[in-house]
């Protein structure tokens, strides 16, 4: 998944922060606009106020379904001690960020299985409520809703198109049968994309043939979602592939440039333009006191590095982050990417007491090694 805005939180449940989307209050008012005049066409001697006070309540209740589910699948990846990040509701229903990929088969089976078990149950709990309450009407309506589209919901996410729960499932199995991860996200990552086509060509012929414009724009909608989607964990995967088996010390660049802390910050410009080198290490002395580049420096207004030295503006050596030469590269470039940083110090012999500094690993540094394998392996694959 991108990494998105988490949006606003709006409660812990089980140790997981749950997110709002701001999307999500748009499909929120739509739906609830959307129940709200159903309910007064079904049901015209109720008062508008019943109408929406019944609207938001069966949405809201539709949400917190939506919730459950993810949390379903939560609650099961935390089982195999998967840590779950987060639970995000956004316009098109939830998403449960989970730590990493699973590591067998039969667990990315379970994970996946649990949210659309979880939403049959909630479907026919509440139809079982609805077939109890037909003398209260605005009960029966509000359950008998929730009942249909509950089951809906793990019917649609049972679809076999990843990254739909249905897709998961599909790649667990194949991942299960060929014993190959890649294997088996490449085949299920390609039934996501035609998942996501024909909903496109569904909601085409809905809208164009059937002029039902809303359902017709709206399955294209998902489906542009869902072929993002797809696209993006195929691509996942052969990032995965390039950088596997490579660790920082593959890439790092054995030149550690440094800089005196008490040189201007016009001084440090100077350097960096005559160089061409975009990060240092500042020392006082011959102590290190911390990190400077480019990026911190252009934090700085121009008019204000005259005035200011390198060890007014770096990064102190406390906030710095560090890496060791054994450090798989695939989770090296994650760090990088999550703090949004373009560099760190490799750091070695941290064990036996006298740490060291022996490279500087670039976040361009793994995306040329990206580069390079992408290029090879379409000469490799066009003979
Ligand atoms: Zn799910």
């Amino acid at each position: 998944m991108p990494i998105r805005t988490a949006g606003f939180r709006i409660a812990k449940i089980l140790g997981i922060p749950i997110y709002l989307d701001a999307s999500w209050l748009l499909i929120f008012g739509l739906i609830t606009y959307t129940l709200a005049m159903n309910f007064r066409q079904l049901h015209p001697q109720w008062t508008p106020t019943q109408h929406w006070t019944l609207g938001i309540l069966t949405s809201l209740l539709f949400f917190a379904s939506v919730l459950f589910h993810e949390l379903a699948h939560s609650v099961a990846a935390l089982y195999y001690k998967i840590p779950v990040h987060s639970i995000t509701l956004f316009i098109f229903g939830g998403i449960a960020r989970i730590g990493r990929e699973p590591s067998k088969p039969l667990q990315e089976f379970n994970i996946a299985i649990a949210g659309p078990l979880a939403s049959f149950f909630l479907g026919l709990m509440f139809l079982v409520i609805t077939s109890f309450s037909s003398s209260q009407q605005m009960a029966g309506a509000l359950s008998g809703y929730l009942g249909w589209t509950n089951l809906l919901l793990g019917g649609f996410n049972l679809v076999p198109g990843f990254p739909l729960d249905g897709g998961r499932i599909f790649r667990a199995i194949i991942w299960g049968i060929t014993k190959d991860f890649s294997r088996a996200t490449l085949i299920a990552g390609s039934s996501g994309k035609v998942v996501a086509y024909a909903m496109m060509g569904i909601g085409g012929y809905q809208a164009f043939y059937k002029n039902d414009w809303y359902s017709g724009l709206w399955l294209g909608v998902i489906g542009l979602y869902l072929l993002n989607a797809a696209q993006q964990s195929i691509a996942q995967l052969t990032i995965r592939d390039a950088l596997a088996g490579l660790h920082a010390s593959d890439v790092m660049s054995h030149e550690v440039p440094t800089i005196d802390g008490h040189v201007t910050l016009e001084e440090y410009g100077a350097e960096v333009l005559r160089t061409g080198r975009r990060c240092h290490l500042v020392l006082s002395g011959d102590r290190l006191v911390g990190m400077m580049n480019v990026h911190t420096l252009n934090a700085v207004p121009r008019q204000e590095w005259a005035n200011n030295s390198v060890q007014a503006a770096m990064i102190p050596r406390d906030k710095i982050q560090w890496t060791s030469p054994d450090e798989p590269l695939l989770k090296l470039l994650e760090r990088l990417l999550t703090a949004d940083i373009n560099q760190m110090p490799v750091v070695s012999g941290a064990g036996d007491g006298a740490p060291q500094i022996v490279g500087m690993v670039t976040r361009d540094s793994i995306l040329r090694v990206m580069q390079t394998h992408s290029e090879l392996a379409s000469q490799l694959s066009s003979k």
